[in-house]
């Protein structure tokens, strides 16, 4: 059966995307931890992110950079925090959570509940970044 974010990789859900190449794409995290927690995928589904081939890896990572600096641009934090978990949804995803603080990271923390209308409006805002 397909991951979820193969389902979104297809186009079969929706998602809040902020980035896309042919290889990996970017979207809002549905349950952030802060504002503008994104997941950076291979569009391949693969479940670990080490069974990932060294190119593949590479191009993923380099990706998940250029994500970050847009995500920069557009929420106010110290830096970009990345995490791997994998526990959830058996589809490598990086998550790219902007942090002011080491407990900005910590997953067991509530989740924020943002509205689409608000999720549509900061993917569009990281998506213009992106394409600069
Ligand atoms: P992990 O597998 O790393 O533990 O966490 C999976 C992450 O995917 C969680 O942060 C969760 O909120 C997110 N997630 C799960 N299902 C969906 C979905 O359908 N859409 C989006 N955008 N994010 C999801």
């Amino acid at each position: 059966m397909p991951s979820i974010f193969t389902k979104i990789v297809r186009g079969e859900i929706p998602a809040h995307k902020v980035a896309e190449t042919d290889e990996f794409l970017a979207f809002l995290d549905i349950n952030p931890l802060a504002e503008g927690h994104t997941l950076a995928i291979p569009k391949k589904e693969i479940d670990y992110i080490f069974d990932i081939e060294d190119e593949h890896l590479a191009g993923l990572m380099a990706f998940a950079k250029r994500v970050a600096k847009a995500i920069e641009a557009v929420v106010p934090c110290e830096r970009i925090g990345v995490s791997v978990i994998g526990l959830e949804v058996p589809h490598t995803h990086i998550h790219l959570i902007p942090i002011n603080d080491i407990d900005d990271m910590n997953f067991s923390k509530p989740k924020l509940s943002p509205s689409p209308e608000e999720l549509a409006e900061l993917a569009a805002a990281i998506r213009r970044e992106y394409e600069e």
